[in-house]
């Protein structure tokens, strides 16, 4: 992949520093100091426009920093030079803190000057000076957030590249590729086992993502877990469910995991970023059921064990239809209309997701005799008909 990264035909930067030099920039800011101007001579240059008072920007910049590490480390002569949206220049001092690349020194008007020549109309904004690179309006922020150093070198070709490579990632899914990352080669358990991913070879994996923060997450997690200790004793040795956080912070990640009897993806590295974006995870809770041969089974296992529970195994789409016929024969064979000894009212045949048996107290799923009067539910088996001599 290393020779993808030179296709791009860079702008020459001495004409980008024509411009600044004409706009009156007469030297540069680093942590260290000024820089000439000419210090930037021969290097990929890409302009980082940004502002302190601007929160989309102070979260964009760790991945921007991110990214520049990344690129230098491996070699690649950029840079970054940012040109600022602050007011003032307590905020602009306060905002290049955060950045390890260079700065136009604070002047407002020649900031005005430069935003207006690079028609810039929105922050965070990042332009590589390179040919073919993606505009401000195909979201370049968005994608160095997807995609990290892998964007380089920014280009529309790099972005069908990596498209594809997620498009192959995800139906061929190859979980030792997926869920390990950079040397990480385990997952780790509610108690803090560390249990390697090769374990996980010839099992049916739920991807579950979901978040401490969401109450919907945290009452599946319930319905999930109930499923997951039903099949262990079953089926442990061909399922598991490791969990994909979208947990705001470590500390938030680690109350959530500890409560959960499966594994999970480590909090620190990007592997749970990306999987969010390979399988298009727009809402949670979310989970993604895979074969033992590497297929997606399902993208809506929050469906098939929300409704079926552990039933629903192996949550492929035959057994949901199974399941689903069986119910409508069982449906079939109940009156549509019954009256109870115990209530006054006449009970209707419903179909419901879930509720609790006014008679025997306990829960219920699917079919009910309901009242239409008040709120009233039975088990089918908990009915007393009043005339038993009449049959169904
Ligand atoms: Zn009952
Ligand atoms: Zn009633």
């Amino acid at each position: 992949m290393a020779g993808l990264n030179f296709e791009a035909e860079y702008v020459d930067s001495f004409d980008l520093l024509k411009v600044f030099a004409a706009e009156g920039v007469e030297f540069l800011l680093s942590s260290e100091g000024k820089v000439p101007l000419s210090d930037c001579n021969g290097k990929i240059i890409c302009l980082f426009f940004s502002a302190n008072w601007c929160r989309p920007c102070r979260l964009f910049i760790p991945h921007l920093v991110n990214l520049y590490e990344t690129l230098r480390k491996r070699g690649i002569n950029i840079e970054i030079i940012f040109i600022s949206f602050d007011r003032d220049e307590d905020g602009f001092k306060e905002h290049i803190k955060s950045m390890p690349w260079l700065a136009v020194p604070f002047d407002a008007n020649l900031h005005r000057r430069l935003i207006d020549r690079y028609r810039v109309d929105r922050i965070p904004s990042f332009i590589p000076f390179c040919s073919d690179a993606l505009t401000v309006d195909e979201n370049m922020i968005e994608w160095i957030e997807d995609y990290g150093a892998d964007a380089f070198p920014f280009t529309k070709k790099r972005h069908g590249e990596l498209k594809a490579i997620d498009k192959s990632k995800r139906e061929e899914v190859n979980l030792e590729e997926l869920l390990t990352h950079e040397g990480r080669n385990f997952l780790i358990s509610g108690d803090d086992r560390k249990v390697l991913v090769s374990e996980l070879a010839g099992k049916t994996v739920g991807l579950f993502f979901g978040a401490y923060w969401s109450p919907p997450s945290r009452a599946f997690t319930v319905q999930l877990a109930d499923a997951y200790n039903n099949l262990k004793d079953t089926k442990g040795h061909c399922f598991e469910i490791v969990l994909v956080s979208t947990d705001k912070d470590l500390q938030e990640f680690n109350v959530n995991r500890t409560s959960m009897p499966w594994l999970a993806i480590p909090y620190e590295d990007r592997t749970r970023h990306d999987l969010c974006r390979i399988f298009d995870i727009k809402k949670i809770p979310a989970l993604v059921f895979i074969a033992p041969d590497g297929k997606v089974i399902s993208l809506d296992g929050k469906f098939m064990v929300s409704s079926y529970g552990a039933e629903a195994f192996p949550f492929t789409e035959s057994r949901i239809r199974d399941l689903e016929a069986a119910l409508r024969k069982e449906g079939d064979a109940l009156p549509q209309q019954v009256e109870d000894i115990k209530h006054e009212h006449v009970l209707k045949l419903d179909r419901a997701k879930a509720y609790v048996c006014d008679a025997c107290k306990k829960q219920g799923k699917f079919w009910a005799f309901s009242c239409d009067v008040c709120d009233y539910d039975l088990h089918p088996s908990c009915l007393e008909k009043v005339n038993n001599d009449q049959s169904w």
